[in-house]
């Protein structure tokens, strides 16, 4: 399971090909839901679902699984993250980015030619102002 965070500071989690989205707490649980519109797809972890990977899938998908979709947008999250507050080259941001993918993932993602340019038009935007930026608002 992978946390990435969503465009509104508000946290997905990425499980098995599925890209998930807070829906609802209860005392001792978080339900997740699918993201793709109209699916019944749910997920149950834990409120440390942070540190405690544990979960449980409910209902039933109405798409299949998009193993490199998710990779590219956890990695996409991980390079403009890296990009606010580091002045390595993009190059390198997403190198270390797709470090720890499976092969056949990383090879997918590797050419990264449009992230490349997502991280500088990122970096023209930040400005000045990477120091004082609050990574939750990141978009
Ligand atoms: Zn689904």
């Amino acid at each position: 399971m992978d946390i990435i965070l969503s465009s509104r500071g508000k946290n997905k989690i990425a499980y098995k090909g599925y890209i998930y989205r807070k829906d609802k707490d209860t005392q001792t649980t978080i339900s997740w839901r699918c993201e793709v519109k109209g699916c019944k797809g749910r997920l149950s972890t834990t409120l440390e679902y942070e540190s405690d990977r544990n979960c449980s899938e409910k209902g039933e998908h109405s798409h299949a699984p998009d193993v490199v979709k998710v990779g590219e947008e956890i990695v996409k999250k991980k390079v403009l993250k890296a990009a606010a507050t580091t002045h390595d080259p993009p190059r390198r941001l997403l190198e270390d980015a797709i470090a720890g993918l499976s092969d056949e993932l990383a090879a997918k993602i590797g050419s990264g030619a449009k992230l490349k340019s997502s991280i500088s038009r990122k970096r023209r935007i930040m400005g000045n102002y990477v120091t004082s930026l609050n990574l939750t608002s990141l978009k």
